[in-house]
């Protein structure tokens, strides 16, 4: 296991020999301890992305894929090992974990394989004697800060299609999950990436950050993480002009049309909502249902989501793991007790088991002021709310400054087309609970962030356009 942090291609400590603990949130048993770095580190981290860069860039796309493609088979090979870290400094259940490894890597393939496909275009001249040809090029040193919810996936998205751009990048992992992004940087100095191509730093995010935003050469910030956060990050991008890309929070709604397969929609509504304990971005926080099916519906759901084993993560059998600290945990409590005294009715769990587990909870009546039905909860906590048309749930759906994902079970298909596109979000799941794929773009409108990672979009993110006018 790597505690040091990867800079310029060495394995190195703080400057003042300081550390922080990681921990298992399941155990509370330290892992081990990685360098608390700051400002003078994230420095020269970005000056050795700087150097590298122009190296990098130049480099042909093929070898750069290759680099990748070394990563993703090595992701793969070693995914047992890979994802039983994940489960122990995250907490979530293993299989969920070998599940972030497999997306993870994916990304990684998905990006090698685009490398080759950056093409730029030629436009036709309006003036006899010209030519304009439009390039994309690597836009430079790429700064990016990820969270603890998915510790592999998060980097991935961000790091692979960086590097098969040509960018050269300087990435800080979540304080609570350091261990998997330094995993990660293992697997590339072993494909043999060149020095100062990939840095992981790791330490106080607030002069790392700094550092990163007041950096000349760095051109923009990848950023995974709260809203709050995204919005200091762009306001400080503001006085170099640096590009941002914000993946931010969501609150998501769940919408089940009475002509649904309410089976389908039980079942995806709880692996969408428990997966990960409910601490997922994208994962459902409102769950409204018709109410000619709003009785049926919750019976199917509490069903399932009471029968749902809570438990260590490393268990096999565990598919609700423990909230990733003291703070997830009281937010949650605060959020399940808040709709309890306006009148929620709690239909099941709605306790927290050992100190660190919140069980899968269902309420219902839940009035349309309660805090959960308006802040990110990040936890295992599905609020039904019963609607009647087609209109007034849109209405409720859309009320929100969040817009990251939604999702709707019909079988109407004229309804499928009318509520995708009524909808204010940038991934939508129709009869889908599991909309993300590597392919496809990932991110958010309204205050959810900005940029799209995934896909060819993702690695778009990662370019300059530069137009070149050619007289003959
Ligand atoms: P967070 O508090 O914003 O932290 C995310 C990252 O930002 C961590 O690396 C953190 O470092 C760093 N950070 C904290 N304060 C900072 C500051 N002042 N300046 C610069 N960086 C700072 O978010 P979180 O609680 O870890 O993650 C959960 C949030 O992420 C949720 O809102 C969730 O919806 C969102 N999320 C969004 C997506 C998406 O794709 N849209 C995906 C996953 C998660 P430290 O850990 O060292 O404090």
């Amino acid at each position: 296991m790597k505690t040091l942090n990867w800079i310029n291609g060495q394995w190195v400590p703080a400057d003042s020999g300081a550390t922080f603990a990681v921990a298992n949130p399941a155990s509370r048993e330290e892992l081990g301890r990685v360098p608390d770095c700051g400002a003078a580190e994230a420095r020269r981290a970005l000056d050795a992305a700087a150097s590298a860069f122009p190296a990098w860039a130049a480099l042909p796309a093929i070898e750069r894929a290759n680099i990748l493609f070394n990563v993703y088979a090595q992701m793969l090979h070693r995914a047992k090992e890979l994802a039983t870290l994940l489960t122990k400094e995250n907490g979530k259940p293993i299989k969920e974990a070998l599940g972030e490894i497999q997306y993870a890597a994916d990304f990684v393939r998905w990006s090698a394989e685009e490398a080759r496909r950056v093409y730029g275009e030629t436009v036709p001249a309006a003036a006899a004697g010209k030519r304009h040809l439009v390039l994309k090029q690597p836009m430079g040193v790429v700064a990016a800060i990820t969270p603890w919810n998915f510790p592999s996936a998060m980097i991935t998205r961000k790091v692979a299609p960086a590097l098969a751009a040509g960018c050269t990048v300087v990435i800080k992992p979540a304080e609570q999950t350091p261990l998997s992004a330094l995993a990660l940087a293992e697997l590339f100095e072993e494909a043999r990436l060149p020095a100062g191509v990939l840095n992981v730093i790791t330490g106080n995010p607030v002069p790392i950050a700094g550092e990163m935003l007041a950096h000349p050469k760095v051109r923009k910030i990848a950023f995974t993480g709260s809203t709050e956060v995204g919005k200091l990050l762009m306001r400080g991008a503001a006085d170099g002009l640096k590009r941002v890309a914000l993946e931010l929070g969501g609150h998501a709604p769940f919408i089940v049309f009475a002509d649904a397969d309410l089976d389908k929609a039980a079942e995806g509504c709880v692996a969408n909502k428990f997966r990960n304990a409910g601490q997922t971005c994208i994962c459902a926080n409102r769950v409204y249902v018709q109410q000619e099916a709003h009785d049926a519906f919750a019976k199917k759901l509490v069903e399932k989501a009471a029968a749902l084993v809570v438990g260590d993560g490393l268990d096999e059998r565990t598919q609700v793991g423990p909230m990733i600290d003291e703070q997830g945990l009281k937010k949650v409590i605060e959020h399940v007790e808040d709709a309890r005294r306006r009148g929620a009715k709690v239909l099941c769990g709605g306790r927290v088991k050992d100190g660190r587990w919140f069980e899968p909870t269902v309420l219902a009546n839940v009035p349309p002021e309660s805090r959960i039905l308006r802040e990110e909860t990040f936890g295992p906590v599905a609020p039904v709310v019963a609607f009647r048309t087609e209109d007034e749930v849109l209405r409720l759906a859309n009320d929100t400054p969040y817009g990251l994902a939604a999702y709707f079970y019909t079988k109407d298909a004229s309804r499928l087309f009318r509520v995708a596109e009524a909808l204010e979000d940038g991934i939508v799941g129709a009869n889908d609970p599991s909309p993300g794929v590597p392919q496809a773009p990932f991110g958010g409108m309204k205050e959810s962030g900005m940029g799209r990672e995934g896909g060819k979009w993702g690695v778009e993110e990662y370019v300059e356009i530069k137009h070149v006018s050619i007289g003959l």
